[in-house]
């Protein structure tokens, strides 16, 4: 997302330095499939984006099905539902990284690997680098991800819990084709996300306890695949694992402020959610827009008018955020535990019954409540 917010502040007028990994780092190599909302969409085609990942690149769906393992209920959440037709789109992180670069390129942002031994704070700002190489900035945003170390350096305090859980990702190819519903099924071993990608294979998000992590992942291919049928009750027929699974350590994060002195964190470096809602990066781009919407009204530009244009982003995206992983945490522990009380199957029975209930949720997945971002 740090690219997209460059494009952002580049495309006002704002002179931007990309601290990046260069080209063709390992990185275009994640195998990892995006769940964009819509909303994520129209941000990428403000940059003429989404319609440079094309059809071939980007997968849309307009409904999402959820079940929980050998219960009958199955939750059918759809754009209809509040008179759409689009719910997300999905696109490999190597091609929304890769469209993403070549923009910047075109943008001429200039970018440099970064060295954080090299980052020095002065009374007019930043110096990054040394030497001839050495440059100012006055505005240093940090969306270097999870494990953000200068969020570390600037000892930026957050909360922090670790799921003792890791995802193992993964791509099939099913005996049936299965659409391009995208389907999360809560399983006893953990809830299982399979999402159909523009290439026509299926891409799995299987959150589970580490220590059943481990093991499965040095499982054989035919027992791995004997164990996702078993998940999916049989859907789809044969499955086959296009290679071996990959493992991401899941820990929930939020930074208790965003902002510091000419310092902003966004994306991953200020929150890390659950992946099986599928809405991190959904989250992080929609900082983006936040962070550049506020700069754009950044007045004079004088130190006491950017304090307020970062004061006015901590306020808001800090606040938005923090709802948002309430209530996923909500929605986790709910199909974490076993339904003694019947009450989970009760409220996906209504949901499965009743339009009106399943709006709020399906508001949610578009993105609409981040809508103003866009339109101020
Ligand atoms: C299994 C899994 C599935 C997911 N599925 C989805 C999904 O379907 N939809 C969704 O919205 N989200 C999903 N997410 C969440 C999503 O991956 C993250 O929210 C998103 O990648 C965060 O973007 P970011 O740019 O903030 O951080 P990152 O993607 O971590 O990127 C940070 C970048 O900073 C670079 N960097 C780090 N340190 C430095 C440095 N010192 N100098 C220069 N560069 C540096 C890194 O190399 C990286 O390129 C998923 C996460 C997981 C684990």
């Amino acid at each position: 997302m740090a690219r997209l917010l460059a494009c952002f502040l580049a495309q006002d007028g704002h002179p931007v330095v990309l601290l990046d990994h260069l080209p063709n780092a390992p990185e275009t190599e994640d195998t990892r499939l995006y769940a964009l909302s819509p909303l994520s969409l129209q941000i990428l085609e403000t940059h003429g984006l989404y319609s440079e990942l094309g059809p071939k690149r980007c997968r849309v769906f307009s409904d999402l099905e959820i079940w929980v393992y050998h219960e009958p209920t199955r939750v059918r959440f759809s754009a209809s539902d509040i008179g759409g037709f689009l719910l997300g789109g999905l696109v490999y992180a190597r091609d929304l990284n890769r469209v993403l670069m070549e923009r910047v390129s075109e943008l001429g942002i200039p970018t440099h690997r970064f060295d954080p031994d090299q980052l020095e704070r002065t009374s007019q700002g930043w110096v990054i680098g040394t030497g001839d190489a050495a440059f100012q900035a006055s505005l240093l945003v940090v969306a270097e991800g999870s494990h953000s170390r200068l969020r570390e350096r600037f000892r930026i305090p957050v909360e922090t819990r670790d799921y003792g859980e890791e995802a193992l990702t993964f791509g099939l190819a099913t005996e049936h084709d299965l659409g391009s519903t995208p389907r999360q099924v809560f399983t006893p071993w953990g809830p299982l996300g399979l999402l159909p990608a523009p290439d026509g294979t299926l891409s799995g998000v299987w959150s589970m306890p580490a220590v059943r992590a481990r093991e499965w992942l040095n499982r054989s291919a035919p027992s791995f695949e004997a164990l996702l049928s078993e998940a999916t009750e049989g859907m789809g027929g044969r499955l086959s694992l296009l290679a071996p699974p990959r493992s991401f350590p899941l820990r929930c994060l939020h930074a208790q402020t965003y902002v510091g002195d000419r310092l902003a964190l966004a994306g991953d470096a200020a929150h890390v959610i659950h992946p099986f809602a599928g809405q991190g990066l959904n989250l992080g781009f929609l900082d983006a827009c936040a962070l550049a919407d506020d700069l754009k009204r950044s007045g004079d530009g004088s130190e006491a008018a950017l304090r307020r244009v970062l004061m006015r982003y901590d306020r808001r995206r800090r606040r938005e955020n923090q709802k948002f992983l309430l209530a996923l945490e909500g929605v986790r522990m709910l199909f974490r535990k076993p339904d003694l009380l019947g009450l989970r199957a009760l409220m996906l029975g209504a949901l499965a019954q009743v339009a009106l209930l399943r709006r709020p949720w399906v508001r949610r997945a578009t993105g609409s409540q981040g809508r103003r971002l866009l339109v101020p």
